[in-house]
């Protein structure tokens, strides 16, 4: 059902990432740009890393380069293939291209193991044997240098005997660490002579059994850039401080050939934040985990795949990506501005059709028995281009509960008795009164909308309805914020009435078919999902005002 909406393609902000980029191709530093988008699989995507995908795949994309998808699959005991799948699943359902096939850190491990080979052999690396409090006690804090450890001066020839035996599975788990040969009195305590090999007996979900050592992301994802010859390593500002190991270690690395120049680079950008919601796969995992919501894709969740379910599109996060832009500074984005984003691509793709939510009966009392019309109904309001639709009519409908009362307040416009409203591209209907849980009205039968007569008798108030004999019963879920703290970080903020499902009588035209995304008039943007309908967002911001 829905329509392609002109391509809207505005000319994209700059920022800082794309000067460097700027620069680079201009002084000849690459012939193309290569970036990447690097998930750990230990989780669902959230919507923090639509922001990484579309800042890595629209960089490639607007520079005619290329961006790669890689697991950074080095920790095996937390990996599962069922997130690699979904993973893929929400990249390719944001449109990025990764050309088709996605990479695996894992594929690297022998060259990663060649590396620490030639680390050791020159003398840049070493086999550290003390225990985990006596490596932690060494390495100092922020005001104390670290203490060199006493394996610190083993021989290369050692170091390297020791580094096979742990690869080959002769020693515990624990029993000792290969470290890198920096400085132990640095101020950056990255550069504190980094672990960068550890003795891990664990299943990879790829690898199987075949490695009782697994190498450390600090260390893995420098090389898996290089290997790949990613230009551009664009990743969150928490990795700043790793940036001089990052440069220590490929300059090494490359000095001994085993990688070739032009290095990638390093940048940082300000990870987003949203409000209402958590953005982290391990608090993620634990919702999940203790069933305060049904699974990672339940349409409450902040993952692509829940955003997805709801009706977000991906259309909408470019718009929402665009407009929050990129920036070194890290800052809170209230949720508001996402749903809006959403809003207005829906607006432009999704087709307007009547539902009713919280229904109650209304009965015309002179329309014939038995009689039916079809009204002539636009899909969308500012798109002519777009058609009618026929929607029938009868003497029995249903309409909103909230729009009749009998004891209406200073500005009610909608249904009450003596008043007359418009029945939405019907007739006018005048009340009577109400009686025996029905809205009793007569109608006034040269007010057909379309018709010469329609604007004869002028109303205030316009409402929708479905007629009752040819209604589609549905379930409908209704959406509020998963946290009401705006600020959440604990299970005590989510917020109880979060999803409220309910019996919705909708108009026909909305049954059978996958209907995609919809606008129920005056009640917001529906997302077709598992034989019901979501709410996706309501059609004013509903939340800021409160
Ligand atoms: P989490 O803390 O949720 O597990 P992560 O950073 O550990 O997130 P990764 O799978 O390692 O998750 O992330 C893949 C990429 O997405 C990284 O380059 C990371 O910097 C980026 N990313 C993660 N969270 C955000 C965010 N909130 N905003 C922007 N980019 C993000
Ligand atoms: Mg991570």
């Amino acid at each position: 059902m829905n329509k392609p909406s002109k391509p809207s393609q505005p000319a994209s902000t700059s920022n800082f990432i794309k000067h460097v980029i700027e620069s680079d191709l201009s002084a000849k530093k690459h012939i193309a740009i290569r970036t990447r988008f690097p998930p750990e699989p230990n989780g669902y995507l959230h919507l923090g890393h639509a922001k990484s995908i579309l800042l890595n795949f629209g960089l490639a994309k607007e520079y005619g380069g290329s961006c790669n998808l890689r697991f950074d699959d080095t920790n095996p005991e937390k990996e599962e293939q069922e997130y690699v799948d979904s993973i893929i699943d929400s990249v390719k359902w944001l449109g990025a291209d990764f050309g088709g096939k996605a990479l695996y850190a894992s594929d690297y491990f022998d060259k990663m193991y060649e590396c620490a080979e030639y680390l050791v052999t020159s003398g840049n690396a070493y086999v550290d044997s003390q225990s985990a409090d006596e490596m932690k006690k060494n390495r100092g804090d922020f005001t104390h240098p670290g203490v060199d450890s006493p394996f610190r001066s083993r021989s290369s020839a050692e170091n390297l005997s020791l580094l096979k035996e742990m690869k080959d599975g002769k020693h515990p788990d624990g029993t000792h660490v290969l470290r890198a040969k920096i400085d132990m009195k640095s101020q950056n305590m990255n550069l504190r002579d980094p672990a960068i090999y550890r003795i891990k007996r664990a299943t990879h979900h790829r690898t199987g059994d075949k490695w009782p050592i697994y190498p450390m992301y600090t260390y893995a994802h420098p090389i898996e850039d290089a290997i790949e010859r990613i230009t551009h390593s664009i990743c969150t500002l928490e990795f700043e401080d790793q940036r001089p190991f990052y440069d220590w270690l490929l300059n090494k690395l490359a000095d001994g050939k085993l990688l070739e120049r032009p290095l990638p680079q390093q940048i940082e950008f300000a990870r987003l934040n949203l409000t209402h919601v958590l953005l982290s796969k391990r608090l993620l995992i634990k919702l999940v985990e203790d069933k305060h919501v049904d699974g990672w894709d339940d349409p409450r969740m902040p993952t692509l795949a829940g955003a997805r379910r709801r009706g977000y599109t991906a259309e909408g996060f470019r718009r929402f990506a665009e407009r929050i832009g990129v920036s070194k500074a890290n800052q809170m984005i209230d949720y508001s501005i996402l749903e809006d984003c959403m809003r207005e691509h829906l607006n432009e793709i999704a087709p307007r059709r009547m539902a009713v939510l919280d229904p109650i009966k209304l009965v015309i009392e002179n329309y014939p028995e038995g009689q039916e019309e079809l009204m002539d109904v636009p899909n969308h309001p500012q798109k002519p281009e777009w058609g009618k639709r026929q929607v029938p009519f009868s003497r029995e409908l249903y309409i909103e509960r909230e729009d009749f009362t009998d004891a209406p307040e200073k500005g009610y416009f909608r249904l009450f008795p003596g008043n007359k409203v418009r029945l939405r591209y019907a007739y006018v209907v005048e009340c009577e009164g109400w009686h025996n849980g029905v809205v009793r009205c007569r109608y006034l039968p040269e007010t057909r909308s379309g018709t010469p007569g329609a604007d004869s008798v002028k109303v205030k108030g316009n409402i929708h309805w479905v007629s009752k004999k040819h209604a589609h019963q549905s379930e409908v879920r209704l959406y509020d914020r998963l946290f009401s703290a705006e600020r959440p970080d604990r299970t005590e903020h989510l917020n109880p009435k979060s999803l409220n499902v309910i019996q919705a009588q909708l108009e026909r035209n909305l049954a059978g078919t996958e209907a995609g995304a919809v606008q129920f008039e005056r009640h917001g943007y529906f997302m077709a999902d598992r034989g019901g309908f979501n709410r996706t967002v309501t059609l004013r911001d509903s939340w800021t005002r409160q």
